[in-house]
């Protein structure tokens, strides 16, 4: 039988559901946090940008090397570029990180005195920082409320029934309207290990997935070798 859609739902009972969601996938992930390395908000900061197109684990290797030669904005905001491309090379696209990367350095040093704002506003006027970064730096390095629109969040939160929207500014905007604002800063990383795991983008495992009653996506995939 398919599962009601929550979008067809009344506002407290669509909050209900969201709410009974993360209660699962705390219980899964009770200490989630992210896998990239970091000592500080500008550690984090930095390994985010250049985890754009890459994995964290390629990140964390890049990462120890960068902050030994350059560990302030300041030495980075200073850094030849060439020198930093070839640190950051294997992270790819590591002409326009490099670009990125010293672009934010100067910025946090001339605009906020080397140090990275602890607001939202604040940081996404910084360059090459989106909403998506500052939330992710802003809910992992403080449990600041914030919440981060990756495609593994977007997914999730389209296939559960969540948000009907596709653009991201408007699935967080939803995702805060149905959650608590104590709990915020808790829902991306799971969601996002919660894609990684189990409801994979072309493969989900929804023949084990602990929250099929209470996802409307259809079809349902099967446990291979089961044609019933
Ligand atoms: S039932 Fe399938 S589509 Fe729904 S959340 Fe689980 S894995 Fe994803």
């Amino acid at each position: 039988m398919p599962t009601i859609n929550p979008l067809d739902q009344s506002i407290a009972q669509q909050r209900r559901g969201a709410r009974i969601i993360l209660k699962r996938l705390t219980t899964l992930y009770p200490d989630i946090a992210t896998a990239l390395t970091y000592r500080d908000p500008w550690q984090l900061l930095v390994a985010t940008v250049l985890s754009a197109q890459t994995t964290d684990e390629n990140v964390n290797r890049v990462t120890p090397i960068l902050f030994e030669k350059w560990p302030l904005p300041e030495d980075l905001a200073e850094a030849n570029p060439e020198d930093v491309e070839q640190v950051v090379y294997s992270t790819g696209y590591y002409r326009q990180k490099t670009k990125s990367l010293l672009a934010l350095a100067a910025d946090v040093v001339e605009r906020f005195g080397g140090e990275v704002p602890r607001d939202f506003d604040d940081m996404v006027t910084l360059r090459g920082v989106g909403r998506k970064t500052a939330s992710v730096v802003l809910a992992e390095a403080w449990g600041e409320p914030a919440i981060a629109v990756d495609t593994h969040v977007k997914r999730l939160s389209n296939r559960l029934g969540l948000t009907e929207k596709s653009d991201p500014v408007k699935i967080e905007q939803d995702l805060k309207d149905l959650y608590l604002k104590k709990t915020w800063a808790g829902v991306s990383m799971r969601f996002i290990q919660f894609g990684r795991d189990v409801c994979d983008a072309r493969k989900p495992r929804c023949w084990e997935c602990q929250l099929r009653d209470r996802c409307p996506y259809e079809p349902k995939t099967r446990r291979p070798g089961n044609t019933r």
